[in-house]
């Protein structure tokens, strides 16, 4: 039966649904609704609402109807309050709690294995056990039981609920014929609380009529697992502690379409979202996404909604049990909306616009108006009808005009809450959008609870006000319909694949993970090591040989003149010209390709190579014929006999020609000039490259006495007292030793801190065995290492879904590279996910996380273990020239010392934490290993070489 329309009212239905239709270019043209800006508590509409043609009935229609415009202000308030919560600095002043759960992961359908849950609800206990059988979650086995909490104990001591828990989840079991073999449980706990891990959840502040003692601020899993073994219920292990809006996320999740979002719309309202998590600002979560609970009903506590306040929720505030709480929930919240339109009925019969004559003291009862009244009443066939029975029910002989304008007060009140849902829920898609650095987020949003479910209405609201305030956002609302708790049982199997998962890849990174103690350790064998490796009797049994260089002074800028410099041993084999000038050096250099056969072929062929790139260089700076002195940077392990005299003890990096070992690499260099009848040649200088670096850094800042290279290997020397080094006569002055770290621990003595995947890396190399340290630091192992990792992770089934990948097993596939493009901070993992299927790695989000972990172990490993390194060599400055503080420069070389985002940082910052005592300034050297060498030279022309042997 159609209700008679009032001449000037809105047509039924229009009123409660002004949004409708308005699509954003004519939100501007929305007519414009007085703005009720009115102290709480005020139950008066204010003047300035009372149009000349407004009737009582149309100005309470209006109020609670808040324009487009005022859900966009209240968007932004909710937006400030989410962002607020996340921030763990102004996260107190947030009404937004914005709790973390410590989900990272929506179902991906592996999920299996029997699970036990206990859900706390209002006033029962829900027990429940599910077998998944891993099968996407599609045919769940489920058994549940409901026990009814005794009154009291909601009012009890914390003990006897814990206690009546433990009790119904004993009987639950006996029921089920007593499994035996050891079971998880989930402890669904819908109350604000400050987790710290799955299983860690301290309860904030009871609330829905709960009030149990000692156990607010109570880690509420210890409570239960306590109460469960008092049961002798030894084998449930109680494994994470869940809110039920994330039941409501998992519920409509499937692994083909993830829900990312959950808005509960029942006696109370929450949301909660899946957050990038380093914008979560958690200790020890960095990277990926985490579920947060917004705990939204909270919003508007501190007066950010007031601007949508009416008279009557004022009132509904006031009369509630905690008044100035929770004012969002009150406005949303099925428990006040029968309140609220009770308030308008009976104000605007007060003015004498409703129950004109009647007595309607009825209406001053609490709770005389139900919410499901409410709903029934906006219905378009039976609403009227509703009405009238309930309004006569209360005594107070409607007309139809009365049923008529209640069953608007009743549409207006339902659509209000629908769109303030609305509103909340879009500002959490468009700060996920924003969060996410995206330009359209399509996303699914599990939606439950009984307003959403009985009214189509709501539904119907909800999404296209979402429309209209988030238009960035593809929302898609799938309805929970979680009667069983299925729900519950997913994020529980969730939380324990996740911490099943953690574990396994724990165990697997806890070797590369060194501590503080483990990098002591390395610092004091690496200062044994060259000490033994600068004593003549230990040298040969040193892993860290501390090659004499014949290198004793740094530039002192005075340096002047032309010299040719090769530079041989890193990715480019390169000859060069260098003009040392007053204040200026310049250079020119051509790079020359060293074919994989020669490198590994003969040595007269190498150095045939060589010389033939020379003279080709020679041809092209028009300085053939020029003699000019050539410093020769040469970065393999050299025993040195003088400046211009180098015995090569072994090849690394990839290099195995032939006939060199043993032999002067100045004189083989010399011997095919001969060959090729090239007579210009004049080696006055051979250095290695850290030297070169050392110097090229020297003759900008004096205080430089240390180089180190972090490239395709890793080095360093430093300016060592010559009374310590045995290994050469003489105790004047300084010489730089080429310590060769790389080699380090090739004696045995780093064994405890090799891994497996160490091991597997190294057995593939050319020289197994050799460089130790090396492999644990430098740029062509570190990529190895992460794949050797990952394919450890795909085995163990927690990376990739457990299938393997083809791809993965190809050798170098994984370049260090990538480690500095996947640890970029700010690169949004989708990125990262980019990056992975390049490589043909079909990665998931949350691969990536992964993945981008383990980049970061093996990376911040290799720093530490270089700081570990360094601190020995500062320290041991810092004692051998008797210094309480020392303050020196480092000159680097070295493309991942310069490209990695963090390995710097964690370097210099480890290295200040391990030699306290030694100001370290880091230099980089821009061509290190060409400048240098070529300042070698002209150091040495000035000179005229002091420092050779007798
Ligand atoms: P070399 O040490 O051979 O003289 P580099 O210092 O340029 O040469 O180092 C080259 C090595 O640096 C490469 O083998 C590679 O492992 C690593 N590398 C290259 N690009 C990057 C990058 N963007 N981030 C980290 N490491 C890189
Ligand atoms: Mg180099």
């Amino acid at each position: 039966m159609p209700g008679p329309r009032e001449r000037g009212a809105p047509a039924r239905g229009s009123n409660a649904f002004p949004w409708r239709g308005v699509g954003p270019e004519q939100r501007g043209r929305l007519p414009p609704v007085p703005a009720l800006n009115r102290a709480p508590g005020s139950l008066q509409l204010g003047a300035q609402d009372r149009g000349p043609s407004c009737t009582p009935v149309q100005r309470a229609l209006l109020a609670l109807t808040p324009t487009l415009e005022k859900l966009q202000e209240v968007k932004g308030r909710v937006l400030e309050a989410l962002e607020r919560g996340l921030s763990q600095q102004s996260r107190a002043r947030s009404t937004m709690q914005m709790l973390p759960t410590f989900i990272c992961s929506t179902p991906d359908g592996t999920e299996n294995g029997d699970v036990l849950v206990a859900e706390l609800c209002q006033n029962h206990v829900r027990t429940l056990w599910v077998t998944l059988a891993g099968d996407g979650n599609q045919n769940p086995q489920l058994m549940y039981r409901v026990f009814e909490t005794p009154g009291d104990v909601l009012q009890g001591s914390g003990e006897a609920l814990f206690d009546f828990i433990a009790q119904c989840v004993k009987s639950f079991l006996e029921e089920i014929g007593n499994p035996q073999h050891r079971l998880p449980l989930g402890f669904v706990f819908p109350f604000s609380c400050r987790q710290t891990g799955l299983d860690k959840a301290e309860l904030i502040s009871w609330s829905k009529g709960f009030q149990c003692s000692d156990v607010e601020g109570k880690d509420v899993v210890q409570l239960l697992q306590a109460a469960i073994s008092k049961q002798e219920l030894h084998h449930v292990d109680v494994v994470a502690l869940l809110n039920n809006t994330v039941g409501t996320m998992m519920t409509c999740s499937t692994p083909e379409k993830p829900c990312e979002i959950a808005l509960v719309v029942g006696s109370g309202t929450n949301c909660c979202f899946m957050a990038e998590s380093d914008l979560l600002e958690i200790a020890g979560v960095t990277s990926g996404r985490m579920c947060v609970n917004s705990e939204w009903g909270c919003l508007g506590d501190d007066g950010a909604l007031d601007n949508v306040l009416t008279p009557y929720d004022h009132r509904v505030d006031q009369e509630s049990s905690n008044p100035g709480e929770r004012r969002f929930e009150k406005l949303v919240g099925s428990l006040y909306l029968g309140e609220t339109v009770r308030h308008a009925m009976l104000m605007l019969a007060s003015e004498q616009a409703l129950f004109i004559g009647r007595n309607t003291s009825t209406l001053a009862t609490k709770a005389v108006l139900t919410t499901q009244q409410v709903l029934e009443i906006m219905d378009n066939e039976d609403g009227m009808a509703k009405a009238q029975g309930m309004l006569e029910a209360l005594g107070l002989q409607p007309s139809e005009r009365d049923c008529c304008r209640v069953q608007q007060l009743c549409r207006a009140v339902v659509s209000r809450a629908a769109a303030l849902s609305a509103t909340g829920l879009a500002a959490v898609l468009s700060h996920m959008c924003r969060s996410r650095q995206l330009e359209r987020l399509v996303v699914n949003v599990g939606v439950d609870g009984g307003l959403y479910r009985t009214s189509s209405r709501f539904g119907e609201i909800l999404r296209s006000v979402v429309g209209l305030l988030a238009p960035e956002c593809a929302a898609t609302l799938v309805p929970s319909g979680d009667g069983r708790g299925l729900g519950a049982a997913i994020v529980t199997a969730v939380a324990l694949r996740l911490v099943a998962q953690r574990n396994k890849v724990e165990r697997l990174l806890a070797p590369l993970r060194l501590s503080r103690a483990d990098l002591e350790r390395v610092q004091a064998l690496m200062k044994q090591e060259m000490e033994r490796g600068l004593d003549r009797e230990s040298n040969a049994t040193s892993s860290v040989r501390m090659l004499p260089t014949y290198v004793c002074h740094t530039p002192d800028g005075t340096e002047r003149g032309k010299f040719l410099a090769l530079d041989l041993g890193g990715t480019n084999f390169r000859v060069l010209v260098v003009h040392v000038e007053e204040d200026n050096i310049h250079m020119a250099n051509e790079i020359y390709v060293i074919p994989t056969a020669i490198m590994q072929g003969t040595g007269e062929a190498l150095f045939d190579h060589i010389i033939e790139c020379i003279v080709d260089f020679q041809m092209k700076q028009k300085l053939t014929g020029q003699v000019l002195p050539l410093g020769f940077t040469f970065s393999f392990p050299c025993q040195q006999l003088g400046l211009d005299k180098a015995v090569l003890l072994t090849w690394t990096k990839g290099f195995n020609a032939s006939g060199c070992v043993g032999q002067d690499v100045v004189q083989l260099l010399r011997e095919a000039a001969q060959r090729k009848q090239h007579t210009t040649l004049k080696v006055v200088a051979v250095v290695n490259d850290t030297v070169g670096t050392m110097m090229a850094c020297g003759y900008h800042d004096p205080k430089c006495e240390i180089g180190l290279i972090v490239g395709t290997g890793t080095n360093a020397c430093y300016m060592e007292e010559r009374a310590n080094v045995g290994t050469v006569e003489g105790d004047e002055g300084r010489m730089c030793i080429n310590m060769e770290w790389g080699a380090f621990g090739d004696n045995g003595c780093l064994d405890g801190f090799f891994t497996s995947f160490d091991q597997l890396v190294d057995e593939k190399t050319i020289n197994a065995g050799k460089q130790r340290f090396e492999k644990l630091i430098s740029g062509m192992y570190l990529g190895e290492i992460v794949r050797h990792i990952l394919l450890a992770l795909v085995e163990e089934q927690v990376l990739f879904r457990g299938k393997p990948s083809h791809n993965l097993q190809n050798r170098d596939i994984f370049q260090t590279k990538f480690l500095s493009k996947i640890e970029t901070p700010g690169l949004a993992l989708l990125q990262v996910q980019g990056i992975l299927c390049n490589l043909e790695l079909d990665a998931s989000y949350e691969d990536s996380v992964l993945v981008r972990e383990v980049c970061q172990v093996v990376s911040q490993r290799a720093a530490h273990l270089c700081a570990a390194g360094m601190a020995a060599v500062v320290e041991k400055m810092r004692e051998s020239r008797g210094l309480e503080q020392l303050t020196v420069t480092v000159g680097v070389d070295g493309t991942l010392y310069k490209m990695h985002p963090h390995f710097s940082q964690n370097l210099q910052q480890m290295l200040r934490e391990l030699a306290p005592r030694c100001d370290v300034t880091f230099l980089q050297s821009e061509d290190g290993s060409g400048k240098g060498a070529a300042l070698v030279a002209a150091v040495t022309c000035r000179e005229a070489d002091p420092c050779s042997p007798q």
